[in-house]
Order: C-alpha cells, then structure tokens, then sequence
C-alpha cells in the first residue's frame, strides 16, 4: 500500500508540473501521449484506491492557474474539460453511447440517441462575452473557474466578430477554439527564419502563446484562427435552438466561423463512422487536431445528464493512435 501510495504521489507532482507547464507557460516538455498516458495511470489508481485522491490531484482539476500578470475574470459558467475516451479503436465510440443509454436509462427496444459529432481542434479554449450584439471581453478557460482577461489580444483576429450579425440575444457568451492553421505556422516560421530569429515548435502552443501575450501588438503579428463549438452565459433568446447543432447553426448566423467537418449521426455506429471518416482525412485537414467529440444533441437530454467534478457526462473526446514526436521546449518563445 506505501507504494502505491507513492506511487499516486509521484503522478501527481509529474503531471501537476507537465500541466503547469502546458497550460500556464505554453511551454510542454512532454508529448500529449505521455501525459495522457500518466493521466490514465493515476486515474486507475484512484479508482481502485479512491482513498488516494487527495484535493489537488490532475484528475479533479481544469486546467491551470490563470497569470497574475492578466486580469482574472470569473467565468459565469465554468468551463470545463471533456473526459478523453481511452480506446482509440471504434470501441471507445461504443463504450460511451453504452455509458450515455446507462446514465439515461434507456432499455434496448428504444430508438438510438442522436449525438452532434465535431473536430476536436488543437488549439486554446476562449470565452467570448457579446453584450446587445457587441464584443465586450474575451477570457481563456484559466482553471476553468476564472480565467485570464485577453479582449485586447483577442480583438486582434479577424475571424472574431467584434460586432454580431442578425438576432443574437442581449447577453451571449460564444466558447470556441483560437488555433493556428498548418499553412499560416509555416510561413510564420519562415519569416522568422528569413528575420534570423527562433523558430516555434508547434502550432497550439504558438496559439497560445501568442494569445497569452501582454502586448497586444505582438499577439496582431501572429497569424490566428477561430472556431466557435458552444455557450457559456446567455440570456433572454426568444426561440433558442434546442440542439447543439442547431447553437452551431445559429452562431454561424451571427457570423462565427463553424468548422463544417461536423455531422448529426445517432447510435455508437454513427459516432464510430463519424471517428472513421476523420481519421481518414485527418492529414489533409489544413489544422491539427486531437481527435474528435462526440456531444449529445439534444439539449434536453445533456441537461438530464449534468455533469461529473470536472467534465460533463453528455460528451467525450475520442483520439487516435498518438502520432507526435518529442518535442524540445527551447524554441518556445513566451512573453508572459
Ligand atoms: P480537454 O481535454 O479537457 O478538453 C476540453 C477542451 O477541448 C476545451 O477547453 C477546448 O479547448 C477543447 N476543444 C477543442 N475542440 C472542441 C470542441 N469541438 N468542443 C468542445 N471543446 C473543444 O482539454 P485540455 O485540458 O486543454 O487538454 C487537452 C489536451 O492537452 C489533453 O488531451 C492533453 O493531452 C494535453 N495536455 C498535454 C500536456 C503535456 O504536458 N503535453 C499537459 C496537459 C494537457
């Protein structure tokens, strides 16, 4: 039992300190397998020992903790992590509709459940806060309960409507993914290159970087992307949508940019078609991923599942077999 207990003890110090260097510095010094790997590590521990889950473990948090160096905003709805399915085959896709039909208690002869089924993007989560149509702030996710003031920066990337389009309601917070597309790293490294200065080491952690940036003008030099997935507070909308897909929908309306690699499909076998279909055109994709999402469409049905500490029981990320090299932590720049 001593050992295990230092077992759980070591995870945790590794993994709190690959977090702090993920989430708050931009800076990893492990590959996403790794840390998925050790995660899943602690997890089983923590289920056969729940004894050992002390307050501060990975496995209960979000994120990390936001920079003092930023203002702090206290998120009016917490912004959570999504649990990773751990078979990457099309079992995992299997395996969580058979948890979502458990939960709901559905029995066999009732018809499949229809899920909204996404990219998951590699990129830093933003909550963007639009007041009688306007943008008034923008936040990262921080540790899920308060996150890092970022507007100025924010209002540098030109996919980011600073001023919405047809009906939306008076309060409306838009959550969605900042990214880097392949192309636009690419050139950017060359520039620098050509400049004779450092080059970056992927594009999510320069994402992110650049978004934790404290000078807005060095954040509007670097080429960035966005994808609205969700809601965060929203009040007041007459005639809301009753599904995910149709909140993507709508936001497409209001002028967000909404990936169209998404897709309505019901029952496991639509959400491994779905995880089939990505994995083929994975490559080709003109921005990286990390893997797919699988989220229950109807609204209804996701608020009659809630949520788990730290994640919600109506969605689930499912990856693929890791394909990523170490990397070195050197080339990062931060300007935190
Ligand atoms: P998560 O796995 O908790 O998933 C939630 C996040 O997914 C959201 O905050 C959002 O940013 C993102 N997302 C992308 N597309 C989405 C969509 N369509 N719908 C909803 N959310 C979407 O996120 P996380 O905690 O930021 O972890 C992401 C990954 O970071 C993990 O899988 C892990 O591998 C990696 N990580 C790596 C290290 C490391 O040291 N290499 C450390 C910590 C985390």
């Amino acid at each position: 039992m001593a050992d295990i207990q230092t077992q759980a003890a070591q995870l945790r110090e590794l993994l709190n300190r690959y977090a702090h260097e993920y989430y708050v510095l931009d800076a990893p010094s492990v590959p996403d397998a790794e840390y998925d790997r050790l995660f899943r590590e602690l997890q089983a521990l923590e289920l056969a020992h729940p004894e050992l889950q002390t307050a501060d473990s990975p496995t209960l948090r979000v994120g990390g903790q936001p920079l003092p160096q930023f203002d702090a905003v206290v998120h009016a709805v917490p912004m959570l992590s999504i649990r990773t399915e751990t078979d990457v085959s099309e079992q995992g896709a299997l395996s969580f509709d058979a948890s979502v039909r458990k939960e709901l208690d559905l029995l066999a002869i009732e018809p499949p459940v229809e899920y909204a089924a996404e990219l998951k993007f590699d990129g830093l989560a933003i909550n963007l806060r639009y007041e009688n149509g306007v943008l008034v702030q923008a936040a990262t996710r921080g540790d899920g309960a308060t996150g890092e003031d970022v507007t100025q920066n924010i209002r540098t990337i030109g996919q980011i409507p600073l001023r919405l389009k047809g009906a939306p309601p008076p309060l409306l917070e838009v959550r969605g993914e900042v990214y880097m597309r392949r192309d636009d790293f690419q050139r950017l490294n060359e520039k620098q290159l050509a400049a004779g200065e450092k080059t970056f080491v992927n594009p999510r952690n320069t994402a992110a970087g650049a978004v934790r940036q404290l000078d807005p003008a060095i954040a509007a030099q670097r080429p960035l992307s966005f994808f609205g997935y969700g809601l965060g507070d929203v009040s007041a909308w007459d005639a809301a949508p009753d599904t995910h897909a149709g909140i993507l929908d709508s936001l497409a309306e209001f002028g967000f940019p909404i990936c169209d690699v998404r897709a309505v499909v019901t029952g496991g076998d639509g959400l491994a078609q779905f995880h089939a279909k990505v994995g083929a055109l994975r490559d080709e994709l003109p921005f990286d991923i990390d893997g797919v999402v699988y989220k229950v469409n109807s609204l209804a049905l996701q608020a009659e599942l809630g949520f788990r500490t730290r994640e919600p029981r109506w969605a689930v990320a499912h990856k693929y077999p890791a394909q990523e090299a170490l990397t070195t932590v050197e080339a990062i720049d931060i300007q935190v």
